[in-house]
């Protein structure tokens, strides 16, 4: 078997088209545009990059995008306030703080700082409890647009068995609440799990998110398996990859994400999607 490829731009594009017309029928009806605030502390390359990105797309939106960029020396004190101001304004529908944040800045205290309607992040423990409690409000963008992803292929996810490799809070915790609430039978794999290959060996749908560039052989794979690689490292070439190996997976899995160009780009829609999922909500006053 080939697998067929998922094609994470066609995807997030679409989804970008339709939150463009929506932002267009805003602004003909008289209503104001989405404004999201993007916070960076320091100068990380990595962090960098995924900023100008997030800007860039709201300007090809036609979002608003306030730039904070602030130095590596900020005190959470001094960021605090600016989220204090963030909240405060009325003008402002999303507050996306760029992790990873400065060692000497307590990332929970940040996180629980913002206000959960504006936390198109979805990282507050209220929007995860939401979720974990089936009712979700701003959902994590990374799993939610692997979602969106796997819906775009309209399987049936019922009773599916999942595997998530990570455990993160950004990433493999919220994975697994999403791909819970589907229906599917989820196990979350981490780095004390014993016989990785066994029970990658058993997912129907695997969503590889450790951070380790081939960590998950393409021999391991089960035949005609979904595979959602979120991974991406960079190699000593300077190119990317992704935490599966990308070319023997493919000979057994009947569908896979490659990187780049798979979940990346779907976070990054995604993003688009809770910020004026967050205006509507304000708006309505849910
Ligand atoms: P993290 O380091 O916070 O978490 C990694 C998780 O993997 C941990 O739970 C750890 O226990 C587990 N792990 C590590 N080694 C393992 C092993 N040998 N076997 C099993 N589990 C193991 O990372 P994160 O922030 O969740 O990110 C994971 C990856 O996803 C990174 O490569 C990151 O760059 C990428 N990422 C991509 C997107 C995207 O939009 N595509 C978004 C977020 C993160």
């Amino acid at each position: 078997m080939t697998a067929q490829i998922i094609d994470g731009k066609a995807i997030s594009a679409s989804l970008l088209d339709n939150i463009r017309h929506q932002i267009k029928q805003r602004t003909s009806a008289g209503l104001r545009v989405p404004c999201l605030a993007v916070i960076l502390v320091g100068g990380d390359p990595a962090s960098m990059i995924y900023v100008r990105k997030k800007r860039e797309t709201c300007e090809q939106l036609g979002m608003r995008s306030l730039a904070h960029n602030l130095p590596e020396s900020t005190s959470l004190e001094e960021l605090l306030a600016l989220i204090d101001t963030l909240n405060a304004d009325s003008g402002v529908d999303g507050i996306l703080v760029q992790l990873p944040l400065p060692a000497h800045i307590d990332t929970t205290c940040v996180i629980e700082r913002i206000d959960p309607a504006k936390d198109v992040d979805g990282f507050h423990p209220y929007n995860i409890g939401r979720l974990a409690q089936r009712n979700p409000v701003l959902r994590p963008c990374t799993p939610k647009g692997v979602m969106t992803m796997l819906e775009s292929m309209q399987l049936d996810l019922r009773g599916k068995n999942a595997v998530i490799v990570g455990a993160s809070n950004i990433v493999g915790r919220p994975m697994a609440l999403e791909l819970l609430l589907a229906g599917c039978t989820v196990t979350v794999c981490h780095r004390f799990t014993r016989d990785l290959p066994a029970i990658v060996g058993g997912a129907e749908i695997l969503v590889a998110a450790a951070g380790k560039a081939g960590l998950v052989k393409g021999e391991w794979i089960r035949e005609g398996a979904v595979v959602v690689d979120v991974g991406i490292n960079r190699q000593a070439d300077g190119k990317l990859c992704g935490d599966v190996e990308f070319e023997t997976a493919k000979e057994r899995a009947a569908w896979i994400t490659p990187v780049p160009g798979g979940v990346g780009p779907m976070t990054v829609a995604t993003l688009m999607q809770n910020t004026l999922e967050a205006l509507e909500r304000r708006e309505a006053g849910k």
